[in-house]
């Protein structure tokens, strides 16, 4: 496709499309490492309210790595060192985080939008970061077969990034995944979910927690001031429920969770329930000559187990140990970009095959049920042997390769006397 001669032209080792947990951090890795990485996210500011909430015992090693875990501890978070349920009014403890061999025995709740600035404040003490908010990446600029670049939106206009690599980490709707033309296997979720706030009052039980009835399941996360609510329906659901009106929506949390009577007065109208549709699937292959995808561009992952965030942190980190070097030397070809996809294609399939068997087994037979639940044999041997709580605890908080950063900090210039 020929330049549009009024289209600002700029130049970068690589361009990292996409601003979430998996951008954030290669493109923070790689400008540490001594590249020029630009960044962009389409979005003014990280205010979302729909990402996850959860750091991992492995992200926040990480963070321990990079010698920065102690001012990341200084943001609210909301410490987990156990998680669990209550299934029918039978609360079970799932994860015990606190014997794993890592600094931080426990998942920090925090709101992304606050590791998200962390991260950019990080990335801006390396001079090779840079961070374009508002630029929303349209198009792939595709030279003699290879990508060379991408097109973008951004407040002044549009703009072109030439790069020797593009990354697309910009989610589960990536668009640089179809305009690359990359095949895509759906894996499929028999759930989506309503996410809205209720207040929080200073005599509530401090507790993230998954509450089980029949027919209904209800998430609810710990920020402080207030309940950050997923509200499971079986997929497509969504019409037929606000069609029965908010009176009934409210009525159905409440049933959930009949602490909750009080205050569902306080979901004002659907304006106030944003419809998250869940989706797993993954690319048979994650790159092509001069673009990579990670993240849930390259694998959609499931709100199940909360691992999402740390499996695009991992790839991230992988994706940096491996590029780095190459990309320094111009010589990040595609087989370079084949041993991230080798390296963390397992990982992803193991933890995919584990969500889609919750999914499966316990999601869908609970959105199912019009009979009394009883608590699963494996989560009662879990109640019964607490040292067995270790192993979700482990598959949860570190994921199945826990990576590790091996990318060198690049010495920066002193400063100008
Ligand atoms: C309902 C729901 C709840 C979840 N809860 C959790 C949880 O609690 N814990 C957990 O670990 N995982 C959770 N997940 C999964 C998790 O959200 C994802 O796996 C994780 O966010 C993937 O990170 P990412 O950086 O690859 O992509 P994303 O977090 O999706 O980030 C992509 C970024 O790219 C930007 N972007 C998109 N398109 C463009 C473009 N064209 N140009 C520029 N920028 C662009 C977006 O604005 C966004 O900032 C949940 C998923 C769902 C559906």
């Amino acid at each position: 496709m020929a330049n549009d001669p009024a289209e600002t032209a700029i130049e970068a080792t690589c361009c990292v499309v996409g601003g979430g947990p998996a951008g954030m951090m290669l493109g923070v890795l790689l400008a540490r490492a001594g590249l020029d990485v630009m960044v962009l996210e389409k979005h003014a500011d990280f205010l979302r309210d729909f990402r996850g909430d959860t750091i991992h015992p492995s992200t926040l090693e990480l963070m321990h790595e990079l010698g920065i875990l102690d001012d990341l501890l200084k943001q609210p978070y909301v410490p987990a060192p156990t998680i669990g349920g209550d299934i029918a009014g039978t609360t079970v403890t799932v994860a015990d985080f606190r014997h794993l061999p890592v600094r931080c025995g426990f998942v920090a709740f925090m709101p992304q939008w606050d590791f998200l600035n962390f991260m950019a404040a990080y990335g801006a003490r390396f001079p090779g970061f840079r961070l374009k908010m508002r630029h929303e990446a349209t198009d792939l600029v595709e030279e003699a077969g290879r990508v060379a670049g991408v097109r973008a939106s951004s407040p002044d206009g549009p703009v072109t990034i030439r790069a020797d690599l593009v990354v697309a980490c910009d989610g589960r709707h990536s668009t640089l995944r179809a305009r690359a033309g990359f095949a895509v296997t759906d894996i499929g979720a028999p759930m989506d979910v309503m996410w809205f706030r209720l207040p929080r009052r200073p005599d509530d039980v401090a507790e993230s927690l998954g509450v089980f009835v029949p027919g209904g399941m209800l998430v609810t996360i710990d920020r402080g001031d207030y309940w950050q609510c997923a509200y499971v329906i079986p997929k497509g659901s969504a019409d037929t429920l606000r069609a029965a009106g908010l009176p009934a929506f409210r009525a159905g949390v409440a049933r959930i969770k009949p602490a909750f009577a009080n205050r569902v007065e306080a979901i004002a109208d659907w304006d106030a329930v944003k419809l998250l549709t869940v989706t797993v699937d993954r690319l048979p292959r994650w790159h092509r000559p001069g673009l990579l995808c990670i993240g849930d561009a390259a694998h959609a992952m499931s709100p199940i187990g909360g691992v999402g965030i740390n499996l695009a942190v991992q790839d991230a980190v992988a994706a940096a140990n491996i590029l780095a070097a190459p990309l320094a030397e111009r010589r990040a070809d595609d087989a370079v970009l084949a041993r991230v996809q080798a390296r963390r294609e397992w990982p992803t399939v193991v933890t995919q095959r584990l969500q889609v068997l919750i999914q499966n087994r316990v999601v869908a037979r609970v959105l199912g049920a019009t009979e009394a639940l009883s608590v699963p044999l494996p989560l009662r041997l879990l109640q019964w042997f607490p040292p067995l709580r270790r192993l979700p605890a482990r598959l949860i908080g570190m994921g199945v390769r826990p990576e590790h950063i091996a990318t060198p900090e690049a010495p920066r210039p002193a400063p100008a006397r």
